[in-house]
């Protein structure tokens, strides 16, 4: 399923990318305003906000642009940012937390404005479900309804009953309900970041590829090296997200874990049997932890995601572990050929808000990291935030995510994932009660 560390994950995305442009090695010293690491979506939006207020940025990739989770998620466009925002009223208060829901919706329509003024092709579809498969997600799906509601949430929603969402989003017994979103939906990841870097570009970002960085100097003006060169700027951001070396940074590492999530392709399939499987071809989640996730793609392949892994290690056959899932939904559909099986490492913070600050011991170092399953929209935003922060607009809502003080994994690099996997266990046994 790995692919070298010089090319793509072997992927359905991959291999239906509009574009297959590299960037050179970095292999001399550079000066900078920005210099950010890492070129998934929090990286390159990075760029983008940055180098359209005027500054001078370099973006340094270890892979390829694209390489990480950002080239290989299920591809939801999922409104919305952190869980449980209710969590944190006693740190942020009313309005801060009334800030952070808004921003959910904010995320979502710079995604869809971003496609639509730079006219990316990436194949957005908007439709979008929440699915639940206990009673007790019911009361959930209302909830999560009012909520949007009492934010004045600007697109149609709509609860359905079990026989209601079998007609028009899953033709499945599996679900006990439904939240429609007709704001939210989804899009080909890999083909909306190649249109984003090359934005990047035409603005005057400087792109380098199989530029992992190696050791950052923590000073005033940062210096970051590489193998072949290096960069010294005022500013460095750290977008690596779930494929931070924590040895790069040790307690910016503590504060993230990365898991393991991993997605199918079946062979194409005929119209009727999308309109049968998916009626109307939204993207769809469903509210258990470990949950599926799961679309119809443009060339009308069921693209289904779910797993959860926390060790590193990928299953051994991705195509095999995902079946059961498959099959529990529709088991009417057989057998299909199983065209693509990829994987990817997301990071999850602790209490699963976007993680946006600098680091404690260098300024001048910032990070946004840590958006669990909602990055492709969620890393938008951050950008945003650390742009308006960056250059001086206003600093109110970087203050809001930075003043958030996050928990450090306990157990170290070794110990992390297996701790984590038996808390884990633990809300999943939760589920059935
Ligand atoms: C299988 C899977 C399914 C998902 N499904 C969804 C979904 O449907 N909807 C959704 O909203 N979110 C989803 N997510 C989450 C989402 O993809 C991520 O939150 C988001 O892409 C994170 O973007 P990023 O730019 O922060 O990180 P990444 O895209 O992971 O990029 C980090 C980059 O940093 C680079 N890097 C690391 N170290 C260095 C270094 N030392 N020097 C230079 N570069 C370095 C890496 O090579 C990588 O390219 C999914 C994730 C996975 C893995």
């Amino acid at each position: 399923m790995q692919s070298s560390s010089s090319e793509h994950t072997h992927s359905w995305y991959a291999d239906t990318r509009k574009t297959d442009q590299t960037w050179p090695v970095l292999q001399e010293h550079l000066e900078a305003d920005i210099c950010i690491v890492g070129a998934g979506f929090t990286g390159v939006n990075c760029a983008i906000e940055m180098a359209d207020r005027g500054y001078k940025v370099v973006l340094l990739e270890a892979r390829r642009v694209g390489w990480g989770a950002s080239g290989r998620n299920g591809g939801e466009l999922i409104r919305g940012i952190g869980h449980d925002l209710d969590q944190f009223s006693n740190t942020l208060g009313h309005d801060g937390v009334l800030a952070l829901k808004k921003m959910g919706t904010e995320a979502l329509e710079l995604v869809k404005d971003r496609i639509a003024t730079h006219r990316i092709d990436c194949d957005l579809v908007l439709g979008y479900a929440d699915l639940g498969t206990h009673t007790k997600h019911i009361k959930e799906l209302e909830q999560e309804l009012d909520s949007l509601q009492a934010i004045d949430y600007p697109h149609p929603l709509r609860l359905l009953e079990p026989s209601e969402l079998k007609e028009q989003v899953v033709n499945s017994d599996f679900y006990t309900g439904a939240l429609v979103d007709e704001g939210s939906g989804h899009l080909h990841p890999l083909n909306l970041l190649l249109g984003e870097v090359q934005l990047a570009e035409k603005l005057g970002v400087k792109i380098f590829e199989q530029s992992a960085v190696s050791e950052l100097v923590k000073d005033e003006r940062p210096l970051v090296k590489t193998d072949k060169g290096s960069v010294r700027s005022d500013r460095v951001i750290l977008a690596c997200n779930g494929y931070l070396d924590p040895t790069l940074e040790s307690w910016l590492g503590g504060k993230i874990l990365p898991a393991g999530s991993y997605v199918i392709a079946t062979e194409p399939l005929t119209d009727e049997v999308c309109e049968r499987l998916m009626p109307g071809r939204k993207a769809v989640a469903d509210m258990r932890l470990t949950l599926d996730y799961y679309r119809i793609s443009q060339d009308n392949r069921l693209i289904f995601g779910g797993l959860c892994t926390y060790t590193g290690k990928d299953p051994k056959n991705i195509a095999t572990a995902l079946a059961p899932n498959i099959a529990k939904v529709f088991p009417q559909l057989g057998q299909v050929a199983i065209d693509y099986q990829w994987g990817g490492m997301l990071g999850i913070g602790a209490n699963r808000l976007p993680q946006i600050g600098h680091l404690p011991d260098c300024p001048a170092i910032y990070f946004a990291q840590a958006y669990a399953g909602h990055g492709v929209n969620a890393t938008h935003l951050a950008a945003k935030v650390l742009a308006e922060h960056l250059s001086g607009e206003t600093s109110e809502r970087y203050q809001l995510f930075a003043s958030i003080n996050h928990m450090t994994f306990p157990g170290g690099r070794l110990l992390r994932a297996p701790l984590l996997a038996t808390g884990m266990l633990w809300h999943r046994l939760k589920e059935f009660f």
